[in-house]
Formats: C-alpha cells, structure tokens, sequence
C-alpha cells in the first residue's frame, strides 16, 4: 500500500523527542501561552525571516484576525484566488467583507494578477494570494499591483511552510502572513494550530491582544476579541518537527523530481511547473488529465492512494451561490474533474516511488 499522508510513521521516527516535549509540558502545566509557545514562536519566525510570529488556534482563525487587526472598511472588496482551500474566502466574509473570486495562472495555479487586475474597483482594498499546493504566488507582481492599488496584501501560507520568492521565504512579503499547522500540513501539530507572522509591530501586537481577549494584563482588556491560542503541548511538538523541516523539504523536492522525470513522456498528463524563482516545497504534487476519475480509480485497485485538491471550485459551490457565479467560465473552475494529488511527503520510500509511476504507465499504455 502506498499511503497518502502517514502521520504515525512520521511519529515512530520522532518518538522519544515527542514524548519528552509533551511530558515536559505537562509535568510544567505550561497549557497555554507559557515558554514553549514563546519559544515555538521566536524559532518559527526566525525560521520564516519575519520579526513576528503570533501562535493562534488553527489557519483559518489566523487569516480572520489578521483581516481583523488590519481593519479594513467595513465591506471591502477582497481579492482571492478561486481555487483555494474554502478557510481563506470565509475569513473574508466573517470579517463582513466581500469576496471577489479571480482566476489562477494556468502553469502555478496561484492567483492570475491580470485576472485581479480585471476585478479591482474603488471598494477594493486588499487580495490575498495563496502560496497554492507549496509554490509562491508571483510576490513581486502581487506588490506591484498593491502599490499601484493601494491594496493591502494578506499571504495565505497554509500550504507553504519554508517555500521561497526569489531568495527569501514567504510570509514577510505582504502586510502579513499567516499558516496553518493542520496535521496533514507539510508542519502539522497533533491538532488544530496555527500562526500569524509580520514584520509590523502594530499589527503583531494589534494580532496578539486580538487572539487573547483583547488583554493588556490578565483581567485588563483594551477591547473585545477573542480566544484563539495556540496551546503549549502543541508549539512543543511543532518545535521538534521544526527541526526536521528543511530535511522533509528535501525529501519532498526529490519525489517531485523524481514524478516529473519519469512522467514526463506521457501526453496525457499535465505535470506541475516551477518557475525558476520558486522555491517549492511540494506540499502536494498535483498532476492534470482528462482521464482523472479512471487513473484515480486504477491507483485505488493498486492500493495507491490519492488526492484532489480541489474537486469543486469555491465560485461553483452552494455556499457562494448568491455570488452568481455557479457557471463560472474562470480557467480555475474548469479542471476540478482533471485534477489528481499524487502521494508526497518523508514517508515515500524509492520503492513505493517506483511503484507509484509503474501503475500510472501501466494505466495509460493498458
Ligand atoms: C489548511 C488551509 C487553511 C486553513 O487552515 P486550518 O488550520 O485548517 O484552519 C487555510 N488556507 C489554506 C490554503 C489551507 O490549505
């Protein structure tokens, strides 16, 4: 069988370091706030090169107060790709903003800017790009076209954990970040986490009291936010699989090498492209073919298990159909039948590599 995902494996090779982190943490009651989520957050910020790093609940809460802390007039227009993970749009319509679907760029599959460009207005007042499937957004283009429009800019980092624009890591290019450590994540707690990081002290400290009640001391609140924390057993386990980050990375650039080398002669899949100033790190490798649900199908019989990321666009689903936009003719909402996650990740032996590609030939020359 090969696995999509294998989080226990990952744990029987992190066992004892695990183990103690979380002992340590309980036998310290250090549960929430504490050393191990300030420590988590100062290795993970120096890790992503921003001067902040807030730990918060999960990703999606992350994405919602940092729109809160940016305070955006009430009912802005939002530019976000319509191909993404549902948490990035909902963030925007809980903040009472508007969503406003663009297209992706056919080879990275992240937000097309001249898409964007289409849809900017005067109520427009941010776009927040999606370092899609582990491959950075055009940040230079995405820049540009903020600067121009005076846009805010709000980098969804879900799926981009250390993947690098033109030398430096993602995150830090915009206004402000934000991650998900969701377990399947390419750095995933034993839970729900997630971060918030920035370069901007006001907005830090702005995210920070937000995410903790709005809290200057323990019973003293400026005003009202919320609880959304990361907790101290988790940022103790996302600090030992920090460590193993850059190593899993490689491994995840060698798997895709691998993919694209040896299927790359088969017309009838799309592969994944890397731009030359991409530093991907694969948080899933996604191929295309008109041929998805038989392929995927076939890799089941042979017990190799797939993905697809995402099967319904978010313009074409139920929950933004007051949008009008179910018939949308966006490149993004054609290829939801097309698309297919190959396994990826540290798990992935040569063999199981080797097997995955034999199935895929054996299928399309069947
Ligand atoms: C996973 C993900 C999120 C949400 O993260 P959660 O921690 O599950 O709330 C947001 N955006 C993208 C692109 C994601 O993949």
């Amino acid at each position: 069988m090969v696995k999509f995902l294998d989080l226990a494996k990952q744990y029987s090779m992190l066992k004892p370091e695990i183990d103690e982190a979380i002992s340590a943490v309980i036998n310290e009651s250090a549960f929430i706030g504490g050393k191990y989520v300030n420590v988590f957050e100062r290795h993970f910020a120096d890790y992503q090169q921003t001067a902040h790093c807030i730990g918060v609940a999960n990703g999606t809460d992350a994405i919602e107060i940092a729109l809160e802390a940016l305070h955006l007039p009430a009912g802005s227009e939002i530019l976000v790709p319509a191909n993404t993970f549902i948490a990035t749009s909902e963030a925007v319509t809980r903040c009472g903003h508007k969503v406003v679907f663009c297209d992706c760029d056919p080879e990275t599959y992240t937000i097309s800017i001249p898409d964007a460009t289409k849809r900017i207005t005067p109520d427009t007042h941010a776009i927040i790009p999606v370092h899609l499937y582990g491959h950075p957004c055009d940040m230079d283009k995405v820049l540009d076209l903020a600067r121009r429009y005076k846009l805010t800019v709000i980098e969804d980092c879900a799926q981009a954990h250390g993947a690098v624009y033109k030398g430096r890591k993602v995150g830090g290019f915009g206004d402000i970040g934000t991650f998900s450590f969701y377990p399947g994540k390419n750095l995933g707690a034993y839970g729900d986490g997630g971060a918030i990081v920035t370069n901007d002290d006001g907005l830090a400290g702005k995210c920070r009291m937000i995410a903790n009640h709005g809290r200057i001391d323990k019973y003293n609140h400026e005003f009202e936010g919320r609880n959304s924390r990361l907790d101290g057993i988790q940022a103790a386990i996302l600090d030992v699989k920090l460590t193993r980050l850059d190593q899993w990375i490689h491994r995840r650039r060698e798997i895709a090498e691998y993919y694209r080398r040896t299927l790359n002669n088969l017309p009838e899949l799309t592969l994944p492209s890397v731009k030359d100033w991409a530093g991907h790190v694969w948080h899933l490798f996604v191929i295309r073919t008109a041929e998805r649900d038989a392929l995927q199908k076939h890799l089941a019989e042979h017990e190799i298990h797939t993905g697809v990321h995402y099967p319904i666009a978010l313009p074409m689903l139920k929950a933004y159909s007051h949008l009008g936009r179910e018939k949308s003719d966006l490149f993004a909402c054609s290829i939801g039948s097309e698309l297919l996650s190959l396994p990826m990740g540290e798990h992935l032996d040569d063999g199981e590599l080797e097997i995955v590609v034999k199935e895929i030939k054996n299928y399309f020359t069947r």
